[in-house]
């Protein structure tokens, strides 16, 4: 399956609120399913971050996302059915806008209801990077990014301004 094009920010399908999947068994979604987990290996082996992506980001407006961090695979139809009222924030970045980081605040554990790509119904708990993370993709599908979260606008910044913070506060991060 071919490694897609990433949309970048300012694409209006980045913006779209993804369909429902109905029918898990047609071609297409079979594809989408190979194409975003190619597409991330090979960002990841590009860019050296990466640990998951929504179908959006390759051009496809379908609630499907693809993870590879602690859980590996599609996520199809994904739906947040428990938060915890503990909160983290952290810096966000994302594959549709590599070069900018914004602060964010996320629930700590969540619940994730969900059909594998082999229609079976699936529930998965979250804590830490893996409940952010899947809050991410999950946003994707409803048209949201990194950037819409940030707690406040003095809160996004370029990749270059972010190491050097990183480099001098550690322990603020
Ligand atoms: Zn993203």
């Amino acid at each position: 399956m071919p490694v897609k094009e990433i949309l970048l920010l300012g694409n209006p399908i980045l913006r779209q609120k993804c369909a429902i999947v109905k029918n898990i068994n047609a071609p297409e979604v079979t594809e989408a399913v190979a194409d975003l987990r190619d597409t991330l290996m090979d960002f990841r082996s590009r860019m050296g971050f990466g640990r998951g992506i929504a179908a959006p980001q390759i051009g496809i407006a379908k609630q499907i996302i693809y993870i590879d961090f602690e859980y590996q695979g599609a996520l199809i139809n994904p739906k947040i059915t428990k938060r915890s009222k503990r909160k983290f924030t952290l810096w966000d970045d994302c594959f549709s806008f590599p070069d900018i980081l914004a602060k964010v605040e996320r629930n700590y554990t969540i619940e994730v209801s969900f059909l594998n790509k082999d229609g079976k119904k699936q529930k998965l708990k979250a804590e830490g990077a893996l409940s952010e993370l899947l809050q991410h993709e999950i946003d994707h599908l409803n048209g949201v990014l990194a950037i819409d979260r940030a707690i406040d606008s003095k809160h996004i910044i370029l990749r270059r301004e972010y190491e050097k913070l990183v480099a001098k506060q550690p322990v603020m991060l």
